[in-house]
């Protein structure tokens, strides 16, 4: 396994530490790449994302800190792309594509920020059927690739954080797997990878990565590829539960890159 960690956070977004802190503990941990990608600038909500300022602010610091530590490690300057996000993607080194949000009429609804939210969102506008806001969410999520040119295919079943417990919906209702199936099937002949994300796990959400086991297995059949993220927001997270996880991916026989 080559040990890097593409999908980290900073604190010119909502991570917890400095480009050069997370520079320094991924030399400590003995990663040879370090990627940034930083949550690109979404102009519905600027509570997590790069202010426009600070979007150029970023490019130009983590340059410098290719410079600083060349020979040590490798940086790359990525950003994460809201599928929303209407923002320049020139100066990057690579792009996450990530669904955040879901859109309706004027509102952006976060799906990552609380079971209520969604719940609220679910009966508001989808007539109290779950399914089918996850439809919703999949069609975009299986739209990613096309609409923001991303290299990486960022927690592909993000709507699923608040289901651990499966009180949300049923990962086994047909109507679920082919929302997500459907998705797999438009994204595969892309040949990007798709994330194998441990931030949620690290954060104390989930006890397994985005994607589900199932979505992995799927992924595998249809010849897909996954690279292993932190989604890190704080150092002392960089490459998460790495080596469990490539094990686990090893086992269901998926390309990891
Ligand atoms: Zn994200
Ligand atoms: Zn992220």
């Amino acid at each position: 396994m080559i040990l890097q960690d593409l999908h980290t956070h900073t604190t010119y977004c909502d991570g917890k530490n400095t480009p050069e802190e997370m520079v320094k503990a991924a030399i400590e941990k003995g990663l040879v790449r370090i990627g940034f990608s930083g949550h690109c600038y979404t102009f519905f909500d600027e509570k997590y994302c790069m202010s426009i300022p600070n979007v150029a602010r970023y490019i130009a610091e983590i340059n410098s800190l290719k410079l600083k530590y060349k020979g040590q490690i490798e940086i790359l300057c990525g950003v994460e792309q809201d599928y929303y996000s209407n923002f320049s993607r020139i100066g990057f080194d690579y792009i996450i594509g990530s669904v955040h949000y879901l859109n309706i009429g004027d509102e952006y609804i976060p799906i990552d920020e609380s079971k209520e939210i969604l719940l609220d969102a679910c009966n508001k506008y989808f007539g109290g059927d779950i399914y089918s806001l996850c439809e919703e969410y999949y069609s975009c999520v299986g739209n990613i690739l096309a609409k923001t040119g991303a290299d990486i295919i960022g927690h592909f079943d993000l709507i699923s954080k608040f289901n651990e417990d499966g009180s949300l919906f049923d990962e086994n209702e047909p109507r679920y797997i082919k929302a997500y199936t459907d998705a797999i099937d438009k994204l595969i002949p892309y040949d990007k990878p798709f994330e194998v994300n441990t931030g949620a796990i690290s954060r104390g959400y989930r006890t397994h990565p985005y994607p589900s086991h199932s979505q992995l297995e799927y992924i595998a059949k249809c010849g897909g590829k996954v690279m292993l993220t932190g989604d890190t927001h704080a150092a002392e997270n960089l490459c998460f539960e790495f080596d469990k996880w490539f094990e686990a991916c090893k086992k269901i026989g998926i390309t990891i890159e």
